[in-house]
């Protein structure tokens, strides 16, 4: 049987491709246990995708499941304007495009692709300070899309057994720190009551 991996999964494979597992295991109770309210208040603002609250203009797909046979991946995209042929990703507050970001997006663009729709734009909009951050499209960028697929290929014959974590940065911020059976330092302390 052919696995399709989740989309939001490239993201987090940048960051440590261990994450994905914790991810999968401990997910919203390690999310409950790190993130402080403001953080859960942009999850919640989020959310209102995922249950279809944001528009109701027959042309806005809202949170709809997306998937590529081609790049074997799957998940849910956040808005796409079907008359305009623009994607966006909402994100809380962005300070830094990372390549997780762009990455997500073009799988969104791909699998929307495969499915028929006709992307023209892409673009992530930060909810807190109202900025819009255009995106080249995959064609556009080639590079990019490159490392996009080189990720994809490395998720899909990733070993977990013989990982080395090797940033002990971010294993101080990681939110699996907890869980983890092979951090390369304590977590951060976080302060709070
Ligand atoms: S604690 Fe470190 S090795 Fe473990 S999942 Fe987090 S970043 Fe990866």
């Amino acid at each position: 049987m052919e696995l399709y991996l989740k989309i939001t999964y490239l993201n987090d494979f940048i960051f440590c491709p261990l994450s994905i597992y914790f991810h999968q295991l401990y997910g919203d109770l390690a999310e409950r246990l790190y993130y402080d309210n403001p953080q859960l208040d942009g999850k919640a603002a989020h959310s209102a995708i995922d249950e279809k609250r944001y528009s109701t203009h027959k042309n806005i797909l809202q949170g709809i499941d997306v998937y590529s046979d081609k790049y074997k991946l799957c998940g849910k995209i956040d808005i796409f304007d079907n008359e305009k042929g623009l994607l966006t990703e909402r994100k809380k507050h962005i300070e830094t495009i990372y390549d997780g970001y762009v990455f997500q997006l073009y799988a969104q663009c791909l699998c929307l692709r495969e499915m028929g729709y006709n992307v023209k734009s892409i673009r992530f909009y930060s909810t807190d300070d109202n900025k819009v951050y255009p995106q080249k499209l995959p064609e556009e960028n080639p590079k990019m899309l490159e490392k996009f697929k080189r990720t994809n290929q490395e998720i899909q014959l990733f070993d977990v057994d013989s990982y080395e974590p090797k940033n002990p940065d971010k294993c101080r911020h990681c939110i699996y720190n907890d869980f983890c059976d092979r951090p390369l330092v304590p977590k951060a302390y976080r302060g709070g009551t």
